[in-house]
């Protein structure tokens, strides 16, 4: 059994003075006292009293009807622990901190140490909320015995109140009961290096057995580590540190409501709730309505209190499957853990709710700055935040790739566009395919993608059906050349733009090199050699060329031909740093030089193809092995392509004829040329040299 007598450890404990010898007696007898057998939310309506510029009068339940059950569990002998998750202005501080202080200065005297965020926060604490429990709660009051300092308050029965902050010293000294910690994410993750606060809070209570007891209570406030990451089961919380991973540990309860229209339960959750978005953001947010997750009915915010009354917590079972707290089959953990988000918090309209989201967005949107939204986000929605900028530690996300994608024809450059490229990528039984166009500081954009499957007309076994094999059959190879001559519109401009040039990546199955370097070959020989390129890439940060054209030596040396020039030459990639600027470019939230725009007609695999890889310490890695990644390849091979043809240098007023707005580009051709007419592409085709910059290599 725990020593119920634990101030005889503390060091600077000393009786109170000018106690009455009445007054002695009584606090004896007080001591002596049983524990009074109320929970703590019944003990808050009997003896709490509030003074608001709101409201004057007795605490009640009924007014955060969500926060009875986690306060009913603070005296609870099966969970060591009480986590709960929510937005501000959800009154979790005071029915579950607060309300738990009076109930243990008034109905089980022992000793409580709440931890704070920092030592303002525990200086605020104690003047605010320890300052008006006592000041306006009479049966608190009048229990104050001996110390009444900010940090340190002690109470009649021997009871003493330490109000502290996250450092070792305070969470590694003495065995204590109760330890509260309120506004868990805004502490250091680790303690000194000993560990998190919570776990360090457990320890003191641990030899009290089941009547100690560790809350914590936040707004999650800890980015998500793993963007792409989808629940288990129903309740689970994305991977963060911090509370959601407490809450995960625990019971995972979620609070329900049930409909008013089709009487089924779902989740109040800030994804439910629904407005006019055709309407500016003080009416839109006015119209702000909750709808059912099952029949679709429209719920407004004058049914809100009525729905937190009729409200439950359900919990997940070990399979998963959702129970009440006192059901046998609760997931087995000694942590009983509660989520809710903005919605149902008593004292956060869904005007304001919606409010705050649209003008933060609003501020992202024309700033670039997410500060404001992600404050909205965790402070008032109760969601984990998941960064729309870039932390290239945590890859990219294809549904946040999706969201920022463009309103754009697929097959259409935009009307600023100088220059169109391909790339290709080559695959066993395909050839993939993008097209980029680019504008002035190389501005981009992704407008077409295909894959090529059929082999062309006059390649062996063409007649059967076969897929493309690019290992195999040089002959498919010719494939790509209807590619180099296919105009593509340039929108608003009434002309069209010849792509400019076409890379290839030559890595791959047996055979595609020696297929690859055969078909660069039949491309000079057609004299497309300025405009058709192989590419390899190599890993590795910090190279000292991110792109350069090579020529192939050892393969020249083997053969005899040491001291001949190739015939072949490829651009090497640097992949890892050309990634890096991908992903910046593609996260890009203004328009402007570098960005890197996608259609959002683009297939779902694009994106989820983009987003296939995570950068770790050592460059890129896929998130699995073999996910697709075709996209982000291709993305970086453009990037490469760009630099070899020395577009980064161009002087966008004075650019090479190449890459001229459309109406002067040597790549223009008008679009109602007839299409049996063979396109008309441009000078290098039939210029025995090639443009500016890029060199033919003599035969
Ligand atoms: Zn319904």
């Amino acid at each position: 059994m725990p020593d119920p007598d634990l101030n005889r450890f503390l060091p600077d404990w000393e009786p109170p003075q000018f106690a009455s010898a009445a007054g002695i007696v009584a606090d004896a007898l007080r001591s002596l006292e049983p524990p009074q057998r109320i929970d703590v939310p019944t003990w808050a309506e009997r003896d709490r009293r509030l003074s608001t510029p709101n409201y004057t009068g007795p605490w009640r339940n009924d007014f955060a009807p969500y926060m009875t059950e986690p306060a009913r569990m603070l005296t609870s002998r099966k969970y060591g622990a009480v986590v709960f998750v929510a937005p501000a202005r959800t009154a979790k501080t005071e029915s579950l901190i607060q309300n738990a202080i009076g109930h243990r200065v008034v109905c089980n005297p022992r000793n409580v140490l709440v931890v704070c965020a920092t030592r303002d926060a525990a200086r605020e604490f104690s003047i605010q909320k320890i300052g008006g429990l006592i000041r306006h709660s009479p049966n608190v009051r009048e229990r104050i015995a001996g110390k009444d300092n900010t940090f340190d308050k002690s109470f009649r029965g021997n009871m003493r109140l330490r109000i502290g902050w996250p450092v070792i010293s305070q969470l590694s000294m003495l065995d204590i009961p109760d330890v509260f910690l309120t506004d868990y994410d805004r502490m250091v993750d680790d303690v000194d290096g000993e560990g998190s606060a919570f776990d360090l809070g457990r320890k003191r209570t641990q030899s009290f057995h089941s009547l100690g007891m560790t809350v914590a209570e936040s707004s999650p406030g800890r980015p998500v580590t793993d963007p792409d990451w989808t629940p288990e089961t129903p309740h689970e919380a994305p991977p963060t540190t911090g509370i959601l991973a407490l809450y995960n540990r625990g019971t995972r309860g979620q609070f329900y409501w049930v409909c008013p229209h089709c009487h089924e339960p779902f989740r109040p959750v800030m994804d439910r709730l629904q407005w006019d978005q055709d309407k500016p953001m003080g009416a839109a947010a006015k119209s702000a309505e909750m709808i059912c997750l099952h029949c679709g009915g429209c719920i407004g915010p004058d049914r809100k209190d009525e729905l937190n009354t009729a409200g439950m917590w359900l919990h997940e079972t070990d399979d998963g499957t959702l129970v009440r707290v006192d059901d046998a089959a609760i997931r087995d953990t000694d942590i009983v853990s509660y989520w809710c988000e903005g919605p149902v918090a008593a004292m956060q309209s869904w005007e304001q709710l919606v409010l705050r989201e649209l003008q933060a967005r609003h501020e992202f949107e024309t700033t670039g700055d997410e500060t404001t939204l992600k404050s909205t986000v965790t402070l008032d929605q109760g969601r984990p935040f998941v960064s729309s900028a870039l932390d290239l530690g945590d890859g990219l996300n294809a549904d946040m790739l999706k969201g920022m994608a463009k309103p754009m024809p697929l097959g259409v450059a935009p009307a600023e566009t100088r220059f169109v490229t391909i790339q290709v990528d080559v695959q066993g039984n395909r050839f993939v395919v993008q097209w980029e166009a680019r504008g002035v500081g190389l501005e981009t954009w992704l407008i077409g993608r295909t894959e090529l499957s059929t082999p062309p007309e006059g390649a062996p076994d063409q007649q059967t059906s076969r897929a493309i094999d690019p290992g195999r059959y040089s002959e498919d190879w010719a494939a790509l050349f209807p590619l180099l001559e296919q105009p593509i519109p340039v929108a608003e401009t009434g002309m069209s733009l010849v792509p400019r040039a076409l890379c290839i990546d030559m890595h791959g199955s047996p055979g595609v090199t020696s297929n690859a370097y055969r078909f660069y070959r039949e491309v000079k020989r057609r004299g497309l050699g300025g405009r058709v390129f192989l590419s390899r890439g190599v890993g590795g940060q910090q190279r000292r060329d991110r792109a350069a054209l090579r020529e192939p030596e050892k393969e020249n040396q083997k053969r005899g031909y040491r001291n001949r020039r190739s015939d072949i030459r490829y651009i090497e990639l640097s992949t890892d740093d050309l990634k890096d600027e991908v992903a910046l470019a593609v996260t890009r939230k203004v328009p402007g030089p570098g960005a890197y725009h996608i259609s959002d007609g683009m297939p779902d695999r694009v994106f989820a193809e983009l987003a296939a890889e995570v950068r770790t310490d050592k460059g890129w890695e896929r998130r699995k092995p073999g996910l697709p990644n075709e996209a982000f390849d291709l993305a970086v091979m453009g990037r490469g392509l760009a630099i070899v043809l020395k577009a980064e240098r161009v002087d966008w007023d004075a650019p090479p004829p190449w890459a001229a707005p459309v109406e002067q580009n040597s790549f223009a051709v008008t679009v109602d040329a007839a299409p049996e007419r063979k396109p008309a592409p441009v000078a290098p085709v039939r210029r025995r040299r090639g443009i500016r910059g890029q060199r033919i290599s003599k035969r």
